[in-house]
């Protein structure tokens, strides 16, 4: 038998040595256009970065070794460039003496791969423009690097191949610009996860633009401008062009072989084509998604070898092996970061009108108590009644790999949610926890389907309406204090069952805590209470705040940069205590980290190494609230480090404020005085002044709560309770009130011309941090109690006040 073979890489050489171990007497051709055979694509780029650092490293298999070991015709800058399947032959051009000829078959098989897409836009040819596919393009990138010593990359489009290469420029000391059309990275991963690897690679110092479109490229001197929509453009050294890869089809589309509706070469399950003569894998096919049973275009060196072995069995044993299709397991390395998908995503199951839930789940590579453990999101989509499981993302910073191959063979075998909490992995708190990160994707999900918790998701806080919702944030008070969504009320999750009487019974309670867990604890306290209508944020507040901040940062440098220009010099001098609070969970960090810092002596530093994702943002703003010196973040490896300084109280006075903070003195409950006092704080609170209100006998009537516990009262506070207002809804006006028909028709003209009500600006100023505190003594006098006082209010005496007072250059007494 005489088989030819186009293509000498992955599929093309897999399939010419499968061949030769099953049949020693065939004679076997194999064209390659290139110069090298059987060489390692997948680590061009860390060849590129020096990850890898001898390039020979890079051929699996050399021609000559080819041809000793496997005895097989070894033909290269061989370009096949046309096939006739009529004459079984094909014609060749000797791409070194330009010489044509014709060389038959008995069977063909096709692995010509695919060609990066070069998008037809002004000044693509420009030379310092790159894509990378094979050894040539990858030595030129090198040579030039090497040459021109480039200071600035871009590379366009942020997939697989443009992050690897955006970290290995990094590692070559470039700094690197992603720019993204989409609103992510990385196709294969639902936005929500993408989030994760965008705020990776702004703590790698990487800038990103998202959503940009580039539209050329213009010489500047010896630099590029990319050109981007909107007049915006980037200055840099070199462009390496990433934007995907299309089959290499027209040899088998001019042989008139049957091309499937994606483009590809089209297949049966064989992996014959439309001549039962020719053979075609790779990525030059298309393939069926099992799934979906939709045609696929899966570009990955896994099914093209697997393919090739497939073709080589067929042709020398007859067609008796399929191929079953590919479900698209996907890998890579982002800086730190590993991550991953299996499957269909939520994305593309909306845009297929297929039904679907999904679920977020945060845990730990390992158990927690034991070192090193290191965060890992997974977030899972299922049918809704059977529960088969369509796919899976994993992100995290180690064992993503041994999760998602885990979750893919569910996937690939039809399985369900109810496969992932029975899956039995080997386990010791070095590897793993007795629970596995997948186990808790499968627990969570068969909660969710078996009625135990209904979730919603970070997109459906933005339709929350706070006439028809309560969101409860079950976190402790301090973990609420560092940031929290506007307008949801914290009752922690140990105090819940004390606190049942503040939680509406009337509308749609809606519960978030830090990853779900403790929401999730919440949820069944009340359902069993007797709450109906409760959901729980799937993911939590770290899905949440993922999603919703920032995604690009080329506007700004990101937060370590700016830590980096502004920061102290490290004095080497300097005690610092160190703490490792890796593998705790929020708020586990933040208070070790306070813990610590109290025991400081001025002058002193406490670097404080952790794992959760959002202890980054926590310390800042546990730095701007404290006055502690934040001297140093950084992250590596999936550990973030932040070290922090006791200031001296000299220092300490004039880093937390400047004099310029302003205190209002509330002591009216008149209406028009209350507005006239929120007015002014929010004004302030607006132009990032800090504003302190100091609410004092009449003025504690503004600050009540309008649906109030029943507290216990001595016979003063009863009648005071009786003969006041009883919240800010009942305040009267100073003047023309008329019996209360002064104060609604304030209200009503109010609303009228758009001007917000009281109650919207109290709510503003909570949520714009506006300081509230109520006078105790005011207090005592007039029986009010701490819990008929809105949420947000602290308590204080008269040495608050003053303390506020002298540090700001303004009081209003209204
Ligand atoms: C930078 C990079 C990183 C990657 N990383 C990964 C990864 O981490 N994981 C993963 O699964 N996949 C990865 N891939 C994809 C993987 O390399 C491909 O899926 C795989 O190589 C496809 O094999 P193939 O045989 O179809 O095509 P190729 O390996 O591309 O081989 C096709 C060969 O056919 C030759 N050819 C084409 N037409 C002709 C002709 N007319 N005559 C003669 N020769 C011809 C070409 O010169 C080429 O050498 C990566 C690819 C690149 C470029």
């Amino acid at each position: 038998m005489k088989v030819l073979i186009i293509g000498g890489v992955a599929g093309g050489a897999t399939a010419a040595a499968r061949l030769r171990r099953i049949d020693e007497n065939a004679e076997i051709i194999l064209f390659e256009r290139g110069e090298y055979v059987s060489y390692a694509n997948c680590g061009l780029p860390y060849y590129i970065g020096g990850t890898i650092a001898e390039r020979d490293r890079l051929f699996v298999q050399t021609a000559d070794g080819f041809i000793n070991r496997f005895n097989i015709d070894i033909r290269l800058q061989s370009e096949v460039v046309s096939i006739s399947p009529d004459n079984k032959t094909i014609n060749v051009k000797n791409l070194l003496t330009g010489e044509t000829y014709t060389e038959s078959y008995d069977k063909l098989i096709m692995s010509t791969g695919a060609e990066p897409l070069k998008l037809p836009i002004p000044g693509i040819d420009n030379p310092k423009i790159f894509t990378l596919r094979n050894v040539p393009d990858t030595d030129a990138i090198k040579n030039y690097i090497e040459q021109h010593k480039p200071k600035r990359a871009v590379v366009m489009g942020a997939g697989f191949i443009g992050l690897e290469m955006a970290e290995n420029l990094h590692e070559a000391g470039l700094e690197v610009n992603i720019v993204e059309m989409s609103d992510q990275v990385m196709a294969p991963l639902d936005f929500s996860m993408a989030t994760i690897v965008h705020q990776h690679l702004k703590e790698k110092n990487i800038n990103l633009w998202l959503k940009e479109r580039v539209t050329g490229f213009e010489p500047n001197g010896n630099h590029l401008n990319v050109l981007l929509d909107g007049g915006k453009q980037i200055e840099t050294d070199m462009v390496i062009c990433s934007v995907g890869v299309r089959p290499e089809k027209q040899l088998a589309e001019s042989a008139g072989l049957k091309i499937g509706s994606l483009g590809g070469i089209w297949v049966n399950e064989y992996m014959q084509t439309s001549d039962a003569n020719i053979y075609a894998v790779g990525d030059a096919v298309e393939v069926i998604n099992p799934l979906t049973n939709t045609p696929a275009l899966i570009p990955l060196a896994g099914p093209a070898n697997k393919q090739a072995r497939i073709v080589a069995n067929n042709i020398s044993e007859g067609n008796k092996y399929t191929y079953k299709g590919t479900i698209g397991t996907s890998i890579a390395k982002v800086f730190d970061l590993t991550v991953a998908a299996a499957g269909i995503t939520g994305k593309v199951l909306k845009r297929m009108n297929v039904n679907y839930i999904s679920s977020y789940t945060h845990s730990s590579s390992h158990a927690g108590y034991y070192p090193g453990a290191l965060p890992l999101s997974i977030k899972i989509v299922f049918a809704p009644q059977t529960g088969q499981l369509y796919g899976a993302q994993v992100v995290g910073y180690d064992g993503v790999d041994k999760r998602i191959e885990m979750m893919a063979q569910v996937i690939q075998n039809k399985g369900t949610i109810y496969d992932l909490t029975e899956l039995e992995q080997a386990y010791a708190p070095p590897f793993s926890s007795a629970k596995d990160p997948v186990n808790i994707a499968g627990f969570v999900a068969e909660n969710i389907i078996n009625g135990k918790m209904k979730i919603l998701h970070w997109r459906d806080i933005t339709t929350i309406d706070p006439a028809k919702d309560f969101l409860l944030d079950v976190r402790t008070a301090y973990e609420y204090n560092l940031n929290h969504i506007n307008g949801a009320v914290n009752i922690p999750v140990d105090e819940l069952r004390n606190r049942l009487n503040e939680i509406p019974s009337n509308k749609r309670i809606i519960i978030y805590c830090a990853i779900g867990l403790r929401g999730y604890l919440a949820y069944r306290i009340l359902a069993q209470k007797g709450f109906e209508n409760i959901h729980n944020l799937s993911g939590g507040f770290k899905t949440y705040s993922n999603v919703t901040c920032e995604q690009s940062n080329y506007q700004k440098l990101n937060s370590n940069n700016k830590m980096q220009n502004t920061k102290q010099q490290d004095n080497n001098n300097t005690k610092t205590i160190k703490v490792d609070a890796c593998g705790l969970a929020c708020p586990g960090p933040i208070t070790q980290l306070k813990k610590h810092f109290d025991l400081l002596n001025e002058g002193e530093r406490l670097e404080v190494k952790s794992t959760d994702i959002a202890f980054s943002k926590d310390a800042e703003s546990w730095c701007n609230i404290t006055g502690a010196l934040l001297v140093e973040q950084k992250t590596e490896a999936g550990i973030i480090s932040v070290t922090v300084e006791k200031v001296c109280k000299a220092k300490d006075k004039t880093a937390t404020h400047n004099g310029d903070d302003k205190t209002i003195i509330v002591f009216s409950d008149d209406l028009d005085k209350a507005l006239a006092s929120f007015v002014i704080a929010n004004g302030i609170a607006a132009t990032g002044k800090k504003v302190s209100l100091f609410f004092t006998f009449w003025g504690l009537n503004v600050i009540k709560k309008r649906e109030k516990p029943s507290v216990k009262k001595d016979f003063f506070g009863k009648m005071f309770g009786m003969m006041l207002p009883a919240n800010s809804r009942k305040l009267s006006l100073s003047k023309m009130n008329m019996g209360g028909m002064g104060s609604q028709m304030m209200r009503l003209i109010m609303k009228k011309k758009n001007i917000d009500s009281l109650e919207a600006l109290i709510q503003q100023a909570v949520d714009s941090g506006v300081e509230m505190i109520a006078c105790n003594m005011s207090m005592d006098v007039m029986g009010v109690k701490k819990e008929e006082l809105l949420d947000n209010v602290q308590l204080g005496g008269v040495a608050s006040y003053l303390e506020r007072a002298e540090k700001s250059n303004m009081s209003l007494f209204i």
